[in-house]
């Protein structure tokens, strides 16, 4: 029985007190069903604000980037211990992360070791852009960005680590991937890549969600596919009704 993981990433938005009257907000009106999982990634310095609301909540928290060193000279950068202090999870190699500032197939595969090696459930995304996706290289790219970001990693359960496919044209666009498009990689690709990397056992327990443009309107559509194990969301995690318009359709899917 799969459960459905609902991923807010907020980007480079909300203050702390801006990211307090968010959460209050998604708190007060937050219904969670059996097997629907909650999770909020605010910018660094909202974290520590957000986990004082969510102490003894059914809600968990994670970070959007770490760094792989334990500590030393590395100025504006927070490490996994840093980063476990609060937080159950880290999200790894964001497309915006890949893009802008320089995050490779090598360095995700560093930060999602450091992450394991804490304790921490690192959410590792891959994706396509548009021009890749034209010039038919999808699965290629989407199978070599999980071998790498991978390479190495030993599971003993599968859940030690979360999965999320989001193709980069997607992404803040509104251009919604369609479900079909959305199965056809991540249970076409990814989980086989998975299954080949940990066999069957190992890779049906690693949740894959799908990001890009999802909103309440076609949240239920998406977690009504097997195959689709959730959502990480940007833009309607920023406000509390669309947020929890995507957790009713969670909870309608499992209820
Ligand atoms: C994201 O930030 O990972 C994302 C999927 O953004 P949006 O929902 O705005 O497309």
């Amino acid at each position: 029985m799969r459960n459905i993981l609902v991923a807010g990433n907020w980007k480079m938005n909300k203050t702390a007190g801006e990211a307090k009257e968010l959460v209050e907000e998604i708190l007060a009106g937050l219904e969670l069903k059996a097997g629907v999982e909650m999770l909020v990634c605010p910018p660094f310095l909202a974290i520590p604000a957000v986990a004082e609301l969510l102490k003894d909540k059914p809600v968990s928290l994670g970070s959007q980037n770490m760094f792989y060193e334990a500590s030393g000279a590395y100025t504006g950068e927070t490490s996994p211990a840093m980063t476990a202090e609060f937080c159950s999870h880290v999200i790894v190699g964001h497309s915006e992360r890949r893009a802008f500032f320089g995050d490779t197939n090598e360095l995700v595969n560093k930060k999602t070791k450091a992450a394991m090696a804490q304790g921490l459930i690192p959410i590792v995304c891959v994706g396509e852009t548009l021009e890749q996706r034209e010039a038919g290289e999808t699965e290629a790219l989407v199978a070599f960005q999980i071998n790498e970001g991978l390479h190495g990693i030993e599971l003993k359960t599968g859940k030690e680590l979360i999965v999320a496919y989001e193709p980069v044209w997607a992404i803040g666009t509104g251009k919604a991937a369609t479900t079909e498009d959305a199965v056809n990689v991540i249970g076409g690709v990814i989980r086989p890549a998975l299954v080949e990397m940990y066999g069957a056992e190992i890779a049906n327990n690693i949740q894959i969600l799908y990001g890009g443009s999802v909103k309440p309107e076609n949240a239920f559509d998406y977690f009504s596919q097997e195959d689709i194990d959730g959502a990480l969301i940007g833009g309607a995690a920023l406000k509390a009704e669309a947020f929890l318009g995507i957790m009713k359709a969670a909870n309608e899917v499992m209820g």
